[in-house]
């Protein structure tokens, strides 16, 4: 017997460009969404579970394009926590991804973690064993020896990279992270430079291609961005010091810019952690100056985003107020949040929308965010392949 369920929902925000629909209905079945329209004119089958969301904002999970299971950003040197032991990892990752989960997350896209813990935890997810959104896994992230990001290991020349990338791939990573510029948690580094060559650059984006997925790219800006865009990566991460040119670059070659803006500005990012240090801080307070003066430009250009907390848990809603006060509208941050990030992660045809055919992950808000961008802060039911995630507090989400 097919378990079928009926959602009463106040508004209904589908993501798919339709305009949100007040007293709708959505027929889930095993999981999946049947139908979903007005209830005027809905036909609830009988013995369907019927669950009233009619006093709330309905809309479809959120997707995190961009997070690492065990890092918390606010207990500093955040390469030195990826480098601990699987155990204590493992432990944190339980916890922080409940709290993405609380805060609306139903699916993450992780870019990097050692151990290859992200496939266990990828199977304890999809097992129930641990509540968490639904993974898309990078597995280790690949970086040069003397660049930001390595974790225990790093990949120098055209063979290791190919050679680390297949072996992601075997062990069951869904897409390919490579590190090409610096970044802002740790000492120096500036940020444009590549750490890679193009050679091993187009190495882990063929090994990527040739597995029928694709490469994303930690990249500020500068020549390190160009070369990755050049090179053929799907998704261009955080772009904190991109300029104008690079923007157009990404829009020209059809890759996705991905924000991640509360790593930077914050409290419970970087600084959080590591603003006792001023060679870290400093770069902190140039990279949110220049976020502040370009990323009003760069979101306005036609450059596709999406977002992505980098391990501030539980965060998305910060993620997607900071697009509304960077000029992006209420309607587009949700789309963001939802199926564009669906479509970066190139998981569109199965999450990211409010249609037939599509997983039922879907959220439940007090409030309206097409009205007020920070009622997405105050999410009271998370959905997950049909399955309320019971037992979540409102504290997980905090
Ligand atoms: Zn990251």
């Amino acid at each position: 017997m097919a378990i079928v369920q009926a959602i009463r929902c106040g508004t209904l925000f589908d993501a798919t460009g339709a305009p949100p629909l007040r007293d709708a209905v959505v027929i889930v079945t095993d999981g999946r969404i049947a139908a979903a329209g007005p209830a005027a004119t809905a036909a609830i089958p009988a013995g369907a579970e019927i669950l009233d969301l009619s006093d709330r904002f309905v809309m479809p999970g959120l997707i995190d394009c961009h997070s690492h299971a065990s890092i918390v950003p606010a207990l500093g040197d955040q390469l030195g926590q990826i480098r601990r032991g699987p155990v204590p990892q493992a432990l944190a990752a339980t916890q922080n991804l409940r709290r993405d989960l609380a805060a609306g997350t139903t699916t993450m896209r992780l870019m990097g973690e050692e151990h290859f813990m992200d496939v266990e935890l990828r199977e304890a997810i999809e097992g129930g064993i641990v509540p968490g959104p639904r993974l898309l896994i990078a597995t280790r992230g690949l970086a040069a020896n003397n660049a930001h990001g390595r974790g225990l290991a790093g990949f120098d020349g055209v063979d290791e990279v190919r050679r680390a990338a297949r072996e992601n791939l075997r062990r069951g990573a869904n897409h390919v992270k490579i590190f090409v510029t610096g970044g802002v948690s740790s000492p120096g580094a500036m940020p444009t430079g590549s750490g890679y060559t193009r050679e091993e650059i187009r190495a882990a984006v063929e090994e990527a291609d040739r597995a029928g997925t694709y490469a994303a790219a930690h990249a500020h800006g500068g020549p390190g961005l160009r070369l990755a865009v050049e090179e053929g990566a799907g998704t261009i991460e955080h772009g904190a010091l991109a300029t104008d040119e690079d923007v157009a670059l990404i829009k020209e070659r059809g890759a996705w810019l991905i924000c991640t803006f509360g790593i930077f500005l914050h409290p419970q990012g970087i600084e959080g952690g590591d603003g006792q240090r001023p060679a870290i801080m400093e770069k902190m307070r140039w990279a949110r100056r220049l976020a502040d003066e370009n990323f009003p430009r760069h979101l306005a250009s036609g450059v596709r985003f999406a977002s992505g907390t980098d391990a501030v848990h539980g965060q998305m809603p910060f993620e997607l107020e900071t697009l509304v006060r960077f000029g992006v509208s209420n309607r587009d941050a949700l789309l963001a949040g939802t199926r564009w990030g669906a479509e970066a992660c190139r998981v569109a045809a199965d999450v990211g929308t409010i249609e037939p055919g599509k997983r039922a992950d879907l959220i439940a808000i007090e409030g309206d965010p097409l009205k007020e961008i920070r009622a997405m802060a105050h999410v009271t039911l998370v959905m997950k392949d049909g399955h309320i995630q019971e037992g979540l507090t409102r504290r997980d989400a905090t």
